[in-house]
């Protein structure tokens, strides 16, 4: 709290002194074991162990390691708050006491973060229950990395079986490389959509020297690399944003010998649904033309390889919550900020219950540190970006703030007397 004024969840959120050293050694412990996409056993465990303690209903193994913890407490609605679990494969380089003890291993985006604010929060709200009614979904996903997690969890009957109830609102946040004591939020779209595809041309393989006894895969595919580029440029308004990369292309192993097929990838970034849908239809148009245009006997091949929805946070939810983060807070510590292209698979929780989501991001640099970086102008040399060898965020106050942070936002939406 920093003003005694503002008595909004004072009471739920006063055990967290006495909780911050535990909340400390328990962050440090992730920190030392992390555990790729669909390997977070020994996270999911200890999840399940203190969810359980805290009198939350545990199902565990949801999307091969997912854990979720229901809390029924009366009439109200029910809110769902999201924790990301998986680490990086990528070797620590921070020198800190606790660092990974995994080689190839680390937390590098702040999944231990995440993970660690949410059981605190969980065990707060579950403490503080005769203050709120309603019911609270806590939801740790494996796989944010991989882009499947929230999939698969909702692919194994998260809300379909009844595995938890269909939440009324979805809350997540991310530790971020600017100040520890700041939330920063976006409105409407805050991160970008990113879909990756692999593309299969079918032709007819030959003799080099005999092209008309075949269908040229390599020559149909370099046709529809180059005319895919006309969809940005050509399909897409000037004010909406898209990005169409080819990235891979493989044809053919000899010089003289047309091969069978030719196999592009392709990366496609962007913010609005409309315009994501616009550009993959385009892609698979195109594809299928060029395929056509060569005389192709069977049509392309087009897989989706990994899909993160645009985010998209709530104009209600996010203002109501950013009521309660200013009150708590200060007005001063919560401040707005750009849309990010990197990409997030939380949207799919709300999306796939029609709830609101808001998905706010945590501060977690030293602040000194980034001021200092900020006013030299050396904030991209100085301050490590998430998934950086060196992206270790400051323990306090990030997992205050943190705690908090998640803890006001559920009750912004619980029914508070
Ligand atoms: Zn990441
Ligand atoms: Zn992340």
């Amino acid at each position: 709290m920093s003003d005694s004024d503002h008595t909004f969840p004072a009471p739920v959120l006063e055990p967290l002194d006495a909780r911050l050293a535990d909340l400390v050694a328990l962050y440090e412990d992730l920190h030392r074991h992390p555990e790729l996409a669909f390997e977070e056993t020994r996270t999911a465990a200890e999840v399940a162990r203190r969810l359980t303690g805290h009198g939350y209903d545990v199902t565990t193994g949801i999307g091969v390691t997912g854990v979720t913890g229901v809390l029924r407490n009366g009439p109200g609605p029910v809110v769902l708050l999201r924790a990301d679990m998986d680490a990086l494969p990528v070797t620590e380089d921070s020198g800190l006491p606790y660092a990974s003890t995994v080689p190839g291993r680390m937390h590098a985006c702040g999944h231990d973060v995440h993970v660690t604010c949410l059981l605190g929060a969980a065990d707060l709200l579950a403490a503080g229950r005769a203050h709120w009614s309603g019911t609270l979904v806590v939801l740790f996903q494996p796989a944010e990395e991989a882009g499947s997690g929230a999939r698969r969890m909702l692919d194994d009957g998260l809300y379909s079986k009844g595995l938890v109830p269909t939440p009324d609102a979805v809350l997540a946040q991310h530790v971020a490389p600017f100040g520890a004591g700041l939330i920063a939020y976006c409105p409407g779209a805050c991160m970008a959509a990113a879909d990756s595809l692999r593309i299969t041309f079918h032709g007819t393989g030959g003799h080099g020297s005999r092209p008309e006894s075949t269908v040229d895969p390599v020559l149909m595919a370099a046709a529809f690399v180059q005319r895919v580029q006309s969809v940005v440029a050509r399909e897409i308004a000037a004010k909406d944003q898209a990005v169409v990369t080819v990235g891979s292309f493989h044809a053919g192993d000899s010089a003289n010998v047309i091969p069978d097929r030719a196999v592009v990838q392709l990366s496609v970034r962007s913010f609005d649904p409309h315009v994501r849908t616009a550009v993959l239809a385009a892609i698979d148009r195109i594809a299928r033309a060029e395929a056509t245009a060569s005389g192709a006997e069977r049509e392309p091949e087009t897989e989706a390889l990994d899909s993160f929805p645009v985010t998209v946070n709530d104009a209600d939810l996010l203002r109501d919550v950013n009521e309660g983060f200013t009150r708590l807070f200060g007005p001063e510590r919560v401040f707005a900020y750009e849309p990010a292209t990197g990409s997030e698979d939380a949207g799919l929780l709300a999306t796939a219950a029609g709830a609101p989501l808001y998905y706010w991001w945590l501060g977690g640099w030293d602040p000194e540190a980034f001021r200092t970086a900020l006013a030299a102008g050396r904030l991209a040399q100085d301050i490590p970006s998430n998934h950086s060898p060196h992206f270790v965020p400051v323990v306090r106050p990030t997992l205050t703030m943190g705690v908090q942070a998640l803890t006001a936002a559920a009750l912004t939406r619980l029914d508070t007397p």
